[in-house]
């Protein structure tokens, strides 16, 4: 079998000779109990960068052991990219959110070969579900593998912006020293109200995160949390996400893109929340409007905006969050954590051993199955495509 694997470059300068720390720690399980990826074999060292074309998700030598074709390439977007090319006779695609090959109805159809769609990562909206519902495509995501490496980057992100801390660095950075400057917008989180839209495994980590800050916390999520779990944190759940951001000093999103939450925090959803507030998204890009977000800034309606997804990705180099006042963005970079990324190399080999061997993939990793929405992509998705205005990302110049 053809897969065709498309993954971020490598670093500027080639990949690393060594790495910052000698490993990574063994987790024994994810925090509710599933168990961690469980591959039959594994050809890399976990801590090493893997997710980049060099690194190759650790895949070669099983794959071409068994007798497959690996084709590992970053060009993805412009027409007549080599993934498009390579397209045409795969058999699996994998490709990661960091840097997604969007799976556009109009690519799947190019592939009549195409059986799979692996998410090397969580978040499938980079692949036209609906198509691929339409032509049979099962899509799978390795779920859990980077929830938690999300939910540290919200907690960083959070307390960021609330104590200002990117405008305090740059005044370190410029060589700068004027206090006033740099507190005139820093507060204590301590007493706020801090609201998740979903609370699924990254809403839920983040409001264990946020407990010990002595906050109140809130969510809203399409499922009730269990009865537990809500005394536990002393949760207040909303109805509805306006009752909740008419109350929150920061929101943080953590829902899937499907056609529900794309563009969900548009400009009449972002004037019903608090003024002032903060938003933390590391969902997708699409599920705020760009626009709004921007004037939202500029007017102060948001005091802050962080993050690490846009759309589409690559950000073309003139999209208006680079350059929007206090910002705390980042590339797509939380769920690819050295740490995420080993994870989710066992666990797209893991995927690729059910695969071939027709044994069945864990539920909670299938999104599409057999035309159908199903295991968390019946839980969390929704039917329907979100990937209209990808083919913006071949704008972005390196
Ligand atoms: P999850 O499936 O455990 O949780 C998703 C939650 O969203 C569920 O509880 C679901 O009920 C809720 N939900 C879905 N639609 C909703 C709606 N319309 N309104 C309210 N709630 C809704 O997934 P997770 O591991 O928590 O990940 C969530 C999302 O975070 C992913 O789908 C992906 O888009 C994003 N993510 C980003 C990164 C990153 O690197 N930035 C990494 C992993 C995941």
């Amino acid at each position: 079998m053809k897969i065709l694997c498309v993954l971020y470059d490598d670093p500027k300068d080639g990949m690393p000779s060594k790495y910052a720390l000698d490993g990574i720690p063994k987790l024994e399980t994810y925090p509710d109990g599933m168990t961690l990826p469980t591959p039959k074999g594994r050809d890399f060292n976990p801590g090493d960068l893997l997710g980049c074309v060099s690194g190759e998700l650790g895949l070669r030598k099983f794959l071409e052991d068994r007798g497959h074709t690996l084709v590992v390439t970053s060009d993805k977007d412009a027409d007549g990219c080599e993934a498009d090319k390579e397209l045409v006779d795969a058999d699996v695609v994998i490709s990661q959110p960091f840097w997604p090959y969007y799976l556009t109805r109009k690519r799947m159809e190019s592939a009549p070969n195409l059986k799979m769609a692996i998410t090397a990562g969580i978040g499938s909206d980079h692949v036209d579900l609906q198509a691929a519902m339409d032509h049979k495509v099962d899509v799978v995501e390795v779920t859990y593998c980077n929830s938690i490496s999300v939910s540290e980057h919200i907690i960083m992100m959070i307390l960021s912006l609330v104590r200002d801390y990117h405008n305090q660095h740059s005044i370190v950075k410029a060589g700068g020293w004027n206090i006033a400057d740099a507190v005139q917008r820093s507060y204590d989180v301590e007493g706020m109200h801090i609201g998740t839209v979903a609370a699924g495994r990254i809403g839920l980590s983040v409001l264990r995160k946020m407990n010990p800050f002595d906050v109140h916390l809130h969510y809203f999520d399409r499922h009730r949390l269990p009865e537990s779990v809500e005394q536990e944190l002393n949760l207040t759940f909303h109805e509805s996400v306006e009752s909740m951001v008419a109350v929150c000093d920061v929101v943080t999103i953590n829902c899937p893109l499907h056609p529900e939450t794309e563009n969900l925090f548009d400009e009449t959803l972002i004037n019903k929340m608090k003024k002032g507030a903060y938003l933390v998204n590391t969902a997708r890009g699409k599920i705020c409007n760009k626009e709004a977000i921007a004037d939202a800034l500029k007017s102060g309606q948001l005091s802050g905006y962080a993050g690490d997804v846009w759309f589409p990705q690559p950000a073309p180099n003139d999209h208006v969050w680079r350059t929007m006042p206090n910002h705390g963005m980042t590339p797509h970079t939380s769920g690819t954590t050295l740490s995420a990324q080993a994870r989710y190399a066992d666990g797209t080999r893991e995927i690729l051993e059910c695969f071939f061997d027709n044994e069945p993939i864990r539920n909670k990793y299938l999104i599409v199955k057999d035309g159908e929405l199903a295991g968390m992509g019946a839980h969390s998705y929704s039917k329907g495509s979100v990937t209209e205005g990808s083919e913006e990302a071949a704008e972005y110049k390196k």
